[in-house]
This record gives structure tokens, sequence and C-alpha cells, in this order.
């Protein structure tokens, strides 16, 4: 028997709503299949039916054969039109985003050389502080299949190995799935995992390629590329992604099966150094951070990701190293400056003494600066300078609150979308940014709106392939030719806005019709939620100053915008034509240069003049030999790291002290 429906799955059967949908199905003995545009499939297997690529709207038909066709066909279309009726578990959807993210620090770049020392390299200064401790490579190595032929008689005792494997992986993944400490997000990549890892397209796949007399792990490794190069040719960007998943957890069973065990940043002991080639934001931030003492990279500059998390959980790190970084793969020790940018790999006890020493010292700085986390800092002629925090996740605002920052100056919104396996939903935004607005009301949060590019794709938005992604469709020119995810994040802004004092900027903007056709947009939303009776209220709309034509332009933006904001990160490279991730360039990413210093000058004067707020959320604004200059320019906002925010209201008090 069988019945067809219109989908109302909101992005459609993904992930999670693939594997409620099989949850549901396997509660019943019939046979169960879903079609769609006449393919079918088996509505027990999560990779089947994602390889389905159903889609919200779309009209498919579940079939069912078997005693309880009937119980079985009403619990499935029922969630196929109503998802969310009698579902329970892990409300995905509603869970704000995690972690990363932050900025500030001084930390200029310094550029890589050669080894100074038998065993000192010099990399970018990414983020300061001192740490010694024990190094831990982080180096994972590529699986080779052993291409060996079985004999017939072996196969069976290869498929028991497999088999073993397999459920050894599932164990493993269930065990992290009952840790309370994962956070939703975290729980989502997990379960995604474990969908696949026991779902029996893989595993069959690869049970079919041993009958045949291949050894179980190159089985495993052809039948994760097979399955991973159907998920690669779905015309859809989150299906396309799902291919590393199927990567990954092929590797977590050919690891059990060849005995060993992935290097996994979940293993960090306290206080480790981690020594990496590189390491991906995304695995950065779900890494264990409190427990790791620096970071060491091969990759990596000091305005990248890797440096921007670092900076905003307190982590030193030295990254830029290039090919030099092998020579840490076997360190037993490490010791590293983060101000310099050297690391020195197994210090001897003179080195040792040296950096414990610095170690306490920068301990003993911190404690002294608690005094200023309720200080409000105020110049003589009674100009108050509101220092803020920049974050990317509501987990980050304890930190900023226990600093003392004056509100958000920036809330990267990237990290939202990141963390989930498709757009955020409107309703998710609007309780993240209303969460933050209560939290700091009446300090105003200044929410960024999706500043995403090529070169970090996310699920639900396709990119075109570019030659230069951070000259490309990125910020705010993205945004504006896709009304249908930037509105929905405008919506939740407004809708937050009731709740404190919400302030919106715009990235990357290079022209005044970026400004203008937001505004219309706005507007639309307004008109939108008056309409439906959704309680909402107005925002400042304000621009980040980031490009060259921004500067050049202030003078007329400052006319049509609550405020400016200048990224320095983004300003120091367009102005400099220096890319901020290129560590041999790193000398010309300065924003002591003067070339960058008259840009923040120009703006400062535009602002100043037009009578607007002018502040700053670029790593400069936390660099205390810098923010007496700034504030002279006549910025009265600075945002900043968490971790810098004392000893920037320090600076300013000791400058307010000077007259
Ligand atoms: C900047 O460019 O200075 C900035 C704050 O934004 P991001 O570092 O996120 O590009
Ligand atoms: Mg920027």
């Amino acid at each position: 028997m069988e019945r067809s429906t219109i989908v109302r799955v909101h992005e459609g059967l993904h992930a999670r709503p693939a594997t409620r949908f099989v949850k549901l199905a396997k509660g019943f003995e019939s046979d169960v299949e879903l079609v769609k545009d006449g393919k079918a499939v088996s509505a027990k297997s999560s990779v089947k039916l994602m390889l389905l690529a159903v889609k919200e709207n779309q009209e498919v038909t579940v079939r069912a054969n078997g005693a309880d066709a009937i119980e079985a066909l009403e619990a499935l279309i029922g969630y196929l039109e109503n998802p969310r009726a009698g579902l329970d578990d892990e409300a995905e959807a509603q869970s704000p985003a995690n972690d990363a993210g932050q900025e500030a620090a001084p930390a200029p770049g310094s550029v890589p050389a050669a080894p100074d020392g038998a065993n000192r390299l010099r990399g970018v200064a990414a983020s300061e502080g001192f740490a010694i401790g024990p190094a831990f490579a982080h180096f994972p190595p590529d699986i080779a299949g052993q291409g060996r032929v079985l004999r017939a008689e072996e196969i069976e005792g290869e498929i028991d190995r497999f088999r073993t494997a397999v459920g050894a992986v599932q164990a493993r993944m269930d065990n992290a799935l009952a840790q309370d400490s994962l956070s939703a997000g975290d729980r989502g990549i997990v379960a995604a995992l474990r969908d696949i890892a026991a779902d029996d397209s893989l595993t069959g796949e690869a049970e079919g390629l041993i009958k045949g007399g291949n050894d179980a792990v190159s089985a495993v490794i052809t039948a994760a590329s097979t399955i991973a190069a159907e998920f690669s040719a779905v015309d859809d960007h989150y299906l396309n992604a799902r291919a590393d998943d199927v990567h990954a957890v092929g590797r977590q069973i050919c690891l059990v099966l060849l005995g060993q065990d992935d290097v996994s940043l979940e293993n960090i002991p306290e206080g480790a150094i981690l020594i990496a080639d590189d390491i991906g934001a995304w695995d950065l931030a779900r890494a264990p951070l409190k427990r790791i003492g620096g970071v060491v990279c091969g990759h990596g500059g000091a305005t990248s990701h890797i440096a921007i998390i670092a900076r905003s959980h307190g982590i030193p790190a030295v990254l830029g190293l290039g090919g030099q970084v092998n020579a840490l793969r076997t360190a037993r020790d490490v010791a590293l400056d983060g101000n310099a940018g050297h690391v020195i790999i197994d210090p001897d006890e003179a080195t040792r003494a040296d950096f414990a020493g610095r170690v306490e010292a920068a301990a003993k700085e911190r404690a002294g600066l608690t005094i200023f986390k309720t200080v409000t800092p105020k110049l003589a002629d009674g100009r108050i300078i509101e220092v803020a925090a920049n974050i990317g996740s509501l987990e980050e605002i304890e930190a900023a609150q226990e600093a003392g920052a004056m509100g958000i100056g920036l809330f990267r919104t990237e990290l939202l979308f990141m963390r989930h396996m498709h757009l955020p939903s409107e309703d998710m935004q609007a309780e993240t940014y209303a969460a933050l607005a209560k939290a700091f009301a009446p300090y105003p949060v200044i929410v960024r709106t999706l500043d995403i590019g090529g070169d970090k794709p996310i699920a639900g938005i396709e990119f075109p392939d570019e030659e230069n992604p951070f000259l490309g469709w990125r910020g705010i020119r993205m945004c504006l030719d896709r009304p249908d995810i930037f509105k929905r994040q405008l919506r939740a802004l407004l809708r937050a806005a009731v709740h404190g004092n919400i302030k919106v900027m715009l990235p990357m903007v290079s022209d005044l019709s970026e400004v203008r056709q937001t505004r219309v947009l706005v507007d639309e939303c307004t008109a939108e939620l008056k309409a439906e009776g959704v309680p909402h209220a107005t925002f400042d709309l304000g621009v980040m100053i980031e490009t060259p034509a921004a500067v050049l332009i202030a003078p007329t933006l400052a006319k049509e915008v609550a405020f400016f904001s200048i990224g320095t990160n983004d300003l120091t490279q367009y102005i400099m034509a220096a890319d901020r991730l290129n560590p041999t360039v790193a000398k010309l990413n300065d924003v002591t240069n003067p070339a960058v210093m008259s840009a923040i000058e120009m703006t400062a004067k535009a602002g100043v003049a037009a009578g607007i707020m002018v502040g700053m959320c670029g790593e400069a604004a936390g660099r205390p030999d810098l923010i007496a200059t700034f504030v002279k320019m006549g910025l009265t906002e600075l945002s900043m790291s968490p971790a810098s925010i004392q000893r920037a209201k320090k600076a300013i008090m000791a400058m307010a002290a000077e007259g």
C-alpha cells in the first residue's frame, strides 16, 4: 500500500530529518520505501534517503508492505507533513551555535625565517602569551589499502573482522554521544557520522568487496569512495559535503582494522602544545580548548581563523612555520613565545626556567588587571570610550561579561551558519540574537550580518569557484544576491531588537548602493512582520569600514548610516594588497603602516564630522600601544577579544590621566 504527499520538512530530508525518518520507519516491521521521481529507496537507510535528495515542497510517495503497513504509512506521512509533531528528541534546529571566533590582542605578525638556532624556529606571532608543555603532534596519516587478494578460506574471517571493527566504531560514536559535555552542534555532527556507520550502504558495499576477495581495509576505502562519489554527484551543496563524512567514517573503520588510533584532538593532554601542519578552524573550535596550552602550525597567519580562535580563548599561538613544522613532529616538549613568534624544541633547563617565569608573570599581570573589569573608561573631556567584546557564539557571553565588556562590538554570525548542517532558521537566529541582547542590555550588541565567501563554504549556499575569493562573492555582496537568506537574518534581527539594544552592521561594504538596498530589504521585512503581527523593533544600521572604497566614500556613507566600525584585519589586507593569511607577506600586513593609519584617520574624520559613532572591531582595537592614537582620532568604541578588554581599559585610563 502507498500514499503520496508533499514534504514539509524544512530544507528537505537532510541528515537529521533523514535520521528521524529512519528511526520512525525502523519502528515498524513492514518493509518501507520512499519514492521520488520514480526512484524507490529503503526508508530504513539514512544514507539512501539522503542520496534521494528530497527537498522541501517536493512530492514523494511512501510505500509500505507488511503487517503494520497502515500504521507505518500514517506515522511516516505524518512526519513528512508535520515534522515537528510528536518528536521530542534532539531539537537540533533550536540550539544556538557553539563556539569560536574572535579577535584582537596585540601580536603583529612577523615574517617566518630560517631557524635561528638549532632548536629554535620562527613563525608568525599569532596569539600572544607564553607556553611550555609536552608536544602533541597532530598529523593524521593517509591510510592506503593493503591491496591483498584473499584466499577463499580467509573471506569469512575477514568479514567477521570487518563487522567487529564497524561495531567498535559505532560503540565509540555512541559513547561520544552519551557525553554531556558535547555541544548541540557537535552532537549533530557525531550523530550524522554514527548514522553513516550504522547504515548498510557503506558496510554492505564493503562486505560485497570483501566477498569478492578484497582485504577489509582496501574494501572500506573503495566502498567509502564509491558512496562519497554518490554524495558528490548530487546537485545539493549540503549533500556534497556529506562525502567527507563518509570518508571520515571509512577512516575510523580502517584504523580499527589496522589496530591504530587516530590522532584525535579529543585526547590532547592538559597543557600540551598542539603541533600541526594545518587545523581546520572547525576542528579546533570543537577541540577541548581549555586543555590546550599553545598552538603551533605550518599554515595560518595573524588574522587567520585559527589565530582568531586561539586569541579568543587566550591560547598562545605561533603559526605560518611552513615546512619547518616538520622539525616538531618528534619533539617531546615545546616552548612557545606567542609575542615574538618563536618556538623552541625540547628546551634546555635554563629555557624551561625562563619560560616558566614568563608564564607566571603573565598570570600575575592578568590578576593585576582584574580591577579594570568594572571600570568605565572616561576621558578628561567626559567622553566615555566603550570597550566591547568580539564574540561568535553564545558560549562566549560569560567570558565577555567576566572581562567587563561594555556590550558586544562584533558578533560574527558566520559560526552560527557554519555549525549547522543547513541554513539556520529565522526562529533559531532570533533566539540567538535575543539571548545576546538580553545578556548585555542596556549596552549595545552589534551583530554583523553574514560575512562569508567561497573560501569557507557553508551548507545551503552554493558558491562559485573563484580565483580570488577574498575579492569575490562574499559578505554583503552575497547577501544582497540571496535575499531569501539575508531577509531571514534581517527578520530575526528585527524580532530580537525587542529584547535589548541590537545594532546591525554590514560587512565588506564598498558602495553606497549596498546600504540602500539593505534598507529596502529591512523595510520589506518590517512590513512583513507588522502584517504577520510578529513583535519587532527597529535597529541602528551601520557599516564596517574594511575596504579602501569604503574609506574613500566614508563622508557619503556617514550621512546614511548610524555608525562605522573599522575592520582593520581586512582593511589592512586590502589597503596593503597583502593577503592576511599569507605568512610570506606578513610584514606588509601591518596596521601601523602609514597607509593603513591614514585610512583609519580619514574614516574617523568623516564619521566625527557627520556626528556618528566611529568604532573599531579589527584586532588593532585591542592593542594598548595604538589605543591612544585611535581615541585621539575620535573613536569612541573599541571592540576586541574578551582577553584584551581589561588591558585596553587600563590603557585608556592611563591616557585620560595624562590629560
Ligand atoms: C576585520 O576585517 O577587521 C574584521 C573584524 O572582520 P573579520 O576578521 O571577521 O574579517
Ligand atoms: Mg573583515
